[in-house]
């Protein structure tokens, strides 16, 4: 089967792509998407996002190597698998980073992908209920809203800014990020906005020129002549089937998927595609490597009120109408994306953007809310957003279902270490706020006793985790960069 383009995998990026490019009637657009279609109920309902944790057919999971300086431990990746991809399973924050990282991207090589640019496609994207400004636009079909409810404890982290002469924040994607404050969701009338909602809405769908294939997995791309012509895939019920492109493959498998992809089709450093018996059809060192994400620290809190998200005989009370609530209006807290309040702080003045950022949950997470926890409270998560560790995907085996060796390599690089303590430090701080009182607030991990750096170092190595953001497998950069996976051809 042929078209002029093939995409593969229709998450946050690649249902944008299939979107933009079948804009244009008199070209053909193939998008393949591993898992189902996002029919799921838990995916629309925001507060669902509990549940993803359970939900294998439309997430895959993934584990990282051992880590050393995490006392050996595999982390946990949860990765989106459904029209939509991760943004069918994330915490819908809408986050779009500062001017400056753009900017860095242009200047390291990503020639184009600076804030000017970058800002114009974000304005047109969006569609932001507060209205368009120099940040923001509106009539886009990109979805974002303010929370439809906030939880008291959201509030109250964001009012004990006050009394730490912490800026308060109501636009973290405006002027500034610095700052504690509610975060805006992608959400559309109190359902998630997912890039497939957004992007491949019904009409897009039904587009004569775009066809979707769902439970349709790419195995390998075919290679001639040095061009990538066909991506060999295989469709449930159907077997394998070649689905060649005229024009351009473009893949947007994601982080892990996309250099698995290219290294399953002899694209990768030769050394380890041979080792594996894999041909080589370019040796490209870049491909899996430059691999970083944000490591999160969290302070853990039981409650007495039962103000909070979670489960107990006071809490279903309070909690008995949320249901109907959310059924005729959109709102209450099924409506909430969990992770409502959130900042972004400084490690230490001499850093010239906020280097942490914090996500507050109005409920206890334990590991990543795959286990129940009885009762109530809280949980701040603070994050390290510059890492210096780099890590790297490769291949575990040729077979393509089966998992790649994720390495992430955290705080490998001792510079990241400071970053991930003092967000303990400050998140402690916010959290032993007065306005906290009211609601009895007991710091179950890691502890109060738990304070010098080598006690919350010992706490870290133990307990920290993924917030989900790994990134860099497919670096962009110059041609003469030996380690840049895209070449720029923009503009
Ligand atoms: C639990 C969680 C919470 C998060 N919270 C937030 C948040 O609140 N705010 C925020 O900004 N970011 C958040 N993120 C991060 C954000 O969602 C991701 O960075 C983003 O969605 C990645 O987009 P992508 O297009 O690179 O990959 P994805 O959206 O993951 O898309 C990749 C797609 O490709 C498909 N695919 C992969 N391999 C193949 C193959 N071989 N054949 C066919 N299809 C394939 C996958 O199934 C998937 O649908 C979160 C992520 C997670 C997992």
């Amino acid at each position: 089967v042929q078209f002029d383009y093939v995409i593969v995998g229709a998450g946050s990026a690649g249902a944008v792509v299939a979107s933009r490019l079948s804009e244009d009637r008199s070209v053909s657009v193939c998008l393949i998407e591993a898992g189902p279609p996002d029919k799921n109920p838990a995916i629309h309902i925001p507060m669902g996002l509990a549940l993803m944790g359970r939900m294998p057919a439309i997430n895959w999971n993934y584990q990282t190597e051992p880590q050393t300086a995490l006392n050996g431990r595999r982390l946990y990746w949860p990765r989106g698998k459904t029209l939509g991809g991760s943004s069918a399973i994330n915490a819908m924050c809408y986050i779009r980073g500062t001017a400056q990282n753009y900017d860095a991207w242009d200047a390291a090589g990503a020639t184009g992908w600076n804030w000017q640019t970058a800002r114009a496609y974000f304005r047109k994207s969006e569609d932001n209920e507060r209205g368009a400004d120099a940040w923001h636009g509106v009539g886009g079909p990109l979805s974002v809203s303010d929370l439809r409810h906030v939880n008291p404890l959201s509030a109250a982290f964001v009012a004990a800014a006050q009394g730490l002469q912490i800026p308060s924040n109501a636009d973290f994607n405006g002027a500034a990020q610095e700052g504690l404050g509610l975060y805006q969701v992608t959400q559309r009338n109190g359902k998630r906005c997912s890039s497939a909602t957004a992007f491949l809405s019904p009409d897009v769908r039904a587009r004569a020129n775009l066809t979707i294939l769902t439970h349709a997995k790419a195995l390998r791309l075919d290679i001639v002549d040095g061009r990538a012509t066909t991506v060999v895939t295989r469709i449930a019920q159907h077997g394998v089937s070649s689905l060649t492109a005229t024009r351009e493959i473009i893949l947007c498998g994601g982080t892990i998927n996309s250099p698995q992809l290219l290294m399953l089709s002899g694209i990768g450093t030769a050394r380890h595609l041979t080792a594996l018996g894999l041909p080589v059809h370019a040796d490209l060192p870049g491909v899996g490597q430059n691999l970083q994400d944000h490591l999160d620290g969290t302070l853990s809190y039981t409650s007495r009120t039962s103000h909070a998200y979670g489960l107990s005989m006071r809490g279903l009370f309070r909690q008995a109408l949320s249901p109907l609530d959310y059924l005729v209006r959109r709102r209450g807290m099924l409506s909430s994306n969990v992770a409502e309040a959130g900042g972004f702080l400084k490690s230490s003045p001499d850093r010239p953007l906020p280097d942490i950022q914090f996500h507050f949950l109005p409920a206890i997470l334990e590991d990543h809310g795959r286990t129940f926890v009885p009762g109530h409270g809280c949980t701040l998560h603070a994050c390290n957003l510059y890492p210096e560790s780099r890590g790297e995907i490769l291949l575990a085996s040729p077979d393509p279902d089966a998992m790649p060796a994720v390495d992430p390599r955290y705080l490998e690089h001792e510079a990241d270490w400071a970053a991930m303590v003092a967000g303990l430090k400050l998140g402690r701080q916010i959290m032993e706020s007065p306005v906290f009182e009211r609601f009895g607030l007991h710091e179950i991990r890691p502890g109060r006793d738990t304070c010098d750096e080598a006690e919350l170092r010992a706490f870290l190595r133990e307990r920290a985790e993924s917030i989900y953001h790994p990134v860099g497998t497919c670096r962009m950069g110059e041609t003469d960069d030996a380690m840049s996976v895209v070449h720029q051809t923009y503009g």
